[in-house]
């Protein structure tokens, strides 16, 4: 064994107590770092500031761990963002419970593949947190689920076993014969997040199958009558991506509006409820979500709002059959598929880390009124900020404050450029992102972290109100 990794085996608990010196350091100081150091704001939209490090080339002989955790310490830390704290409102960002953190420390430790039963327990757990998830997000028993690694493969994965579907529709097999045996596909969605895209670029259905479905007026929810038109503009078996939770205004499409096209239309219904399924833990949201188990495929991701180390969602089918058809890696030495496929046979991956423990482990800690607590303290964070907004005469709301993103911009002139100096400004203290709504460039304020309270509102608002002052 080489020598340093030898002293290190030796050394082994007195180096996890001071990882976990580190870590507890740098939570402690969460709230007192920038949320985002200047030199790391993209700069694509604003010119970086400060030195990042050189890069330092590959050592030929390794120092041990405490002098890498001492360089990482020096080197890195302190560029990256404190996304896991409670004032990172970019994108839709989840920190982690500390149960989650624990869960996934350990998921480390154990280093299991559970993909298979030929191994241990690992996969059995993974369908125990799936059973707790599907009873979370008020599913059926019909559906079955699998962790993935994020929402867009989640989706991914969603629209590979509907994309099975339509073959078993047409009397061919795509994960046989290839895409091209269903002839052009049509995918309708009203305003599908750009992962869907994606998804069908690399499904080969390619994204020019999407269909953009209009959307009522002033929302970003499906019009359900021009969805009907659509699917009768064309006969055969068509794919409906539904929305539950848009980036933008967190709008919902009608899912039993759409559930009732069924009756006189052939179509598979996806539905990216990313973050949006979590409006089920809040009985004043829930009807949002209603609906959502009449879905045959779901996507969510857990490292937004269950608060879940990255990388984490599940996606959700009621045909696993076909979702094995899809993802079958039959093999002599792997378990053979049966009724209970092993997960190697359902997911894109074959190997995977049993990233199920941290759901587990913050599910078993907080249970159901846990979750629901922060659902529902972010949603009254979201009105909060929202109401700070209107009340600001710099600042203007682009769309009301449906559950937890609040979508505004600045009163005067809200170029691209200026709401980027705007967001540069308040970055140390708040951290948004970037959009365009209904053709007016704004900015997003997106709360799903476990942490955030109202302080941490006041002084966004106070942040994100002076620093609109500032570059008027
Ligand atoms: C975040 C998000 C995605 C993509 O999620 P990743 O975890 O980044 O892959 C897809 N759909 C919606 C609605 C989202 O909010």
């Amino acid at each position: 064994m080489d020598r340093t990794l030898a002293a290190d085996l030796a050394r082994l608990p007195e180096l996890l107590d001071a990882t976990r010196a580190a870590a507890a350091d740098a939570l402690a100081t969460l709230d007192a770092r920038p949320v985002v150091p200047p030199a790391v704001v993209p700069p694509a939209v604003v010119p970086p500031v400060g030195e990042p490090p050189a890069p330092e080339g590959l050592p030929e002989h390794g120092t041990g761990t405490d002098a890498a955790l001492a360089a990482f310490r020096d080197r890195w830390e302190p560029r990256l963002s404190t996304s896991a704290g409670p004032r990172y409102l970019g994108f839709v960002t989840g920190g982690a419970t500390p149960a989650a953190l624990a869960g996934d420390w350990l998921t480390a430790v154990h280093d299991q593949n559970s993909n298979s039963a030929l191994d241990g327990g690992g996969q059995d757990l993974e369908r125990e947190t799936v059973g707790w998830l599907r009873d979370l997000f008020g599913l059926s028993a019909a559906h079955s689920g699998t962790f993935v690694s994020g929402a867009t493969m989640s989706n991914t994965t969603g629209l590979a076993i509907a994309r099975e579907w339509l073959g078993e529709r047409l009397g061919v097999s795509p994960a046989e014969d290839g895409a091209a045996a269903l002839g052009p596909v049509r995918v309708l969605s009203g305003a599908p997040h750009s992962s869907i895209g994606k998804a069908l670029s690399v499904l080969g259905l390619g994204r020019n199958s999407l269909v953009r479905v209009p959307t009522l007026p002033g929302r970003e929810a499906v019009d359900p009558a021009a969805l009907e038109r659509a699917l009768a503009e064309r006969p055969g078996p068509a794919v409906v991506v539904a929305n539950a939770g848009t980036v933008n205004t967190v709008d919902f499409d009608d899912l039993r509006a759409i559930e009732a096209l069924r009756e006189r239309h052939d179509f598979w219904l996806h539905t990216d409820a990313a973050f949006g399924a979590f409006a089920a833990l809040s009985p004043e949201h829930a009807h949002l979500a209603d609906g959502l188990d009449a879905s045959d495929s779901v996507c969510v991701d857990l490292h937004k709002w269950l608060n879940v180390p990255y990388d984490s969602a599940v996606q959700f089918t009621r045909r696993r059959d076909l979702q094995a058809r899809v993802f079958q890696n039959s093999a002599a030495y792997l378990g053979p598929l049966g009724e209970h496929p092993d997960l190697v046979h359902l997911t894109p991956e074959n190997s995977h880390r049993m990233r199920a423990l941290a759901a587990w482990f913050t599910l078993r800690a907080y249970g159901r009124q846990g979750h629901r607590e922060i659902v529902e303290r972010d949603i009254a964070c979201a009105r909060a900020l929202g109401a700070a907004v209107q009340a600001d005469p710099a600042l203007t709301l682009l769309a009301p404050v449906r559950l937890n993103v609040v979508c505004f911009t600045l009163a005067e002139a809200p170029t691209p450029e200026r709401l980027a100096a705007l967001r540069e400004a308040a970055a140390g203290e708040v951290f948004v992102t970037p959009t365009v709504h209904e053709g007016t460039a704004g900015l997003r304020a997106a709360f799903s972290n476990w942490r955030t309270t109202q302080a941490d509102v006041r002084r966004a608002a106070k942040a994100l109100g002076a620093a609109a002052r500032e570059i008027a």
